[in-house]
């Protein structure tokens, strides 16, 4: 059984209202042994995706930023108050390349646990929005985040491991649609990867090359697609490149939403080869033996 939960959205990122507190009531409850904090740090978000429950969160800081001195201060806390469960300190960064200096600045300064690197963003465009869809369409739209992501591994930022790598799938509309009709998108996942095998092979193997690991992202069971992100195939794709760092996590917003779907995640980890996951330490991996 997993019992670390690696992707944690507190009240610190702009779209969660959930205190540490809550959050860390709710990992002692369910038996979990480690939680990863990873607030959003997405510099930069276009203000045109301020959403009036935000507001009403009533922060000054710009959408999707946090203040880290409170941010470290706010865990150390928590760590206190939960002495039995193991609190790390971490942080989802939005990639994009004119925000490099910044994020190299923020990771060299704050001693974070770990740092996950993602692509939220298309040219300053939200894919969970028709927007996106409107002005790329479905093919291009998905191959445009697919080249961003590649553009954010080759522009070499700090992080340890890439978010959610085909989250892309998760708003595409013939999906969201299938959603909302009740029939299956298998053939629809099937045929992207296939289509796209080429640059996600490449973008796993950049990330080996470079020391970095993916994360399996469980929120994909939570939308409804029957798989995590990215989808068990690219894992084995992973894995069969040599890939061997793999961290776990729920990208929990609320409490309820913790370790979602986790006992999903052994068998999937072994049909694609892997022994261990990876939790992150002082951003040092360490491998936990699957059991
Ligand atoms: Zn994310
Ligand atoms: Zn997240």
């Amino acid at each position: 059984m997993i019992r670390s939960d690696n992707h944690i959205h507190s009240s610190f990122s702009t779209d969660s209202r959930s205190s540490m507190k809550d959050i860390c009531i709710k990992a002692k409850d369910m038996g979990l042994s480690s939680i990863c904090f990873t607030d959003h740090m997405d510099y930069e978000f276009p203000e045109k995706y301020n959403l009036p429950e935000y507001s009403e969160k009533g922060s000054a800081l710009p959408l999707f930023t946090f203040d880290p001195e409170l941010y470290f201060q706010s865990t150390k806390e928590t760590e206190r108050a939960f002495p039995e469960l193991e609190i790390r300190t971490g942080i989802e960064l939005g990639l994009k390349s004119r925000i490099r200096p910044k994020a190299l600045e923020l990771t060299k300064k704050y001693p974070f646990d770990f740092v996950i690197g993602s692509t939220h963003l298309v040219e300053d465009i939200d894919p969970y929005y028709p927007e996106y869809w409107d002005a790329f369409g479905e093919e291009k739209g998905i191959l445009r985040y697919y080249e961003t992501t590649l553009e954010n591994i080759k522009a070499d930022f700090d992080f340890d491991v890439y978010g959610h790598i085909d989250y892309i799938l998760r708003y595409l509309p013939a999906v969201r649609d299938a959603l909302k009709n009740n029939s299956s998108f298998e053939a629809i996942f099937t045929k992207t990867m296939s289509d796209h095998a080429e640059i996600l092979r490449e973008i796993l193997s950049l990330l080996i090359k470079n020391g970095r690991g993916i994360e399996i992202n469980t929120a994909g069971f939570k939308y409804g697609l029957g798989h995590p992100n990215p989808h068990e195939t690219l894992i084995s794709y992973y894995r069969e490149l040599g890939g061997e760092i793999i961290s776990i996590g729920s990208d929990a917003h609320e409490p309820k939403h913790l370790g979602f779907s986790f006992e999903k995640v052994p068998d999937i980890l072994k049909k694609a080869g892997f022994s261990h996951y990876t939790e992150f330490h002082q951003r040092k991996p360490k491998q936990v033996p699957l059991n």
